[in-house]
């Protein structure tokens, strides 16, 4: 893990599971919608589909006071992630990569 650059942790929910949708924090999708076409995703080590979707809210998840958007990072893959696990995103030479870090099946964290 050289040249690795942390983006953020995302955790899996019950609705990700669902409809395939990793929520992002704003910062971390705007980073990876300015790659476009050129995004490219991995869990582990597995080349998968994935594209940066947003909706926007008009207050009605609380806490705002103004429309605002809901990033995802959405790709049928994401359905079989571990629920309630925390994925980190890091990206590695051009690719986005979702390893696990905490949760079941987690592995204990050792450099590449
Ligand atoms: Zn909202």
């Amino acid at each position: 893990m050289s040249d690795a650059i942390v983006l953020g942790t995302v955790v899996v929910s019950r609705k990700t599971a669902a409809d395939g949708k990793l929520v992002l924090p704003a910062s971390v999708a705007i980073a990876l919608e300015s790659l476009g076409e050129a995004l490219r995703v991995r869990v582990g080590d597995q080349p998968v589909a994935a594209r940066v979707t947003h909706i926007t809210c008009a207050k009605t998840c609380g806490g705002a006071d103004s429309e605002h958007r809901h990033w995802f990072l959405q790709g049928d893959a994401f359905r079989t992630l571990i629920v309630d696990a925390a994925y980190e995103l890091t990206l590695h030479e051009g690719s986005v990569v979702c390893t696990i870090v905490s949760g079941e099946g987690a592995p204990s964290r050792v450099g590449e």
